[in-house]
């Protein structure tokens, strides 16, 4: 496999939709060419890049992770963006699900708590041309006060519970997904802010990093 050829390039994301993604329910057709048009290879260190398309996470340096990329695409999906929105994300990591939610959206908002995996998100989201997202370097679990409130939140690491903060920060008809649960294991919640309250529903077990800060686990 050559990773300078473009058509070998399209094959293995090709193969990705098809193995991993559309044969295990994902049907958001905005979500699936998302994933097709984005090169995962370049969210990862090269000796990765024969890694970037399999059916697993893998580490980005600081003991963190790009998720599998059907953990992406469920919680993208789950979000149910249209194309005007604004969003919130925890946990910028690599980038990779930065971009996807650039695609999607209008505007993205990003916070990682790690500064040297910001700069390298922010080299390779500005070399690849998006220009739609703003990162910050900070505790994403009090949220973007001042920017807020957002029609979509994700949080990419694993929490004791939906922070309070992120669900004030929602707008009502606003859709959130977070993991939360232990430090080892947790269940993929989707939350709906409504007239009448928080309306929740889990989407299943999932495995995170976790997510420390105030409002998360302690280091
Ligand atoms: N979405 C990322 C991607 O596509 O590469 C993967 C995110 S990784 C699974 C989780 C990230 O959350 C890590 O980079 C970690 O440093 C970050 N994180 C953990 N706690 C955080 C917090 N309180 N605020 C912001 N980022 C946090």
């Amino acid at each position: 496999m050559k990773w300078s050829d473009p058509a070998s390039l399209e094959h293995e994301r090709e193969k990705m939709l098809e193995n991993q993604l559309i044969s295990r329910g994902i049907k958001d057709q905005r979500v699936l060419n998302a994933l097709r048009k984005i090169p995962r290879h370049l969210f990862v260190e090269e000796a990765l890049h024969h890694q970037a398309y399999g059916d697993h996470p893998l580490p980005i340096g600081e003991k963190q992770t790009i998720s599998q990329p059907y953990i992406v695409a469920l919680m993208t999906e789950a979000l149910e963006l249209k194309g005007s929105e604004k969003v919130l994300e925890i946990g910028t990591g690599s980038g990779y699900q930065t971009a996807i939610l650039a695609e999607l959206a209008d505007m993205v908002y990003s916070i990682e708590r790690i500064p040297p995996l910001v700069y390298k998100a922010r080299k390779t989201l500005d070399e690849l041309g998006y220009f739609n997202i703003n990162i910050r370097i900070g505790d994403g679990t009090k949220g973007w006060e001042e920017e807020s409130p957002f029609d979509a939140i994700i949080v990419t690491a694993a929490s004791p519970e939906v922070p309070r903060p992120l669900q004030e920060q929602l707008i009502v008809g606003g859709l959130m997904v977070v993991p939360v649960g232990g430090r080892y294991s947790q269940d993929l919640i989707k939350v709906e802010r409504t007239e009448k309250g928080f309306v929740q529903q889990n989407l299943g077990g999932c495995r995170f990093v976790s997510l420390i800060g105030q409002h998360g686990w302690q280091e």
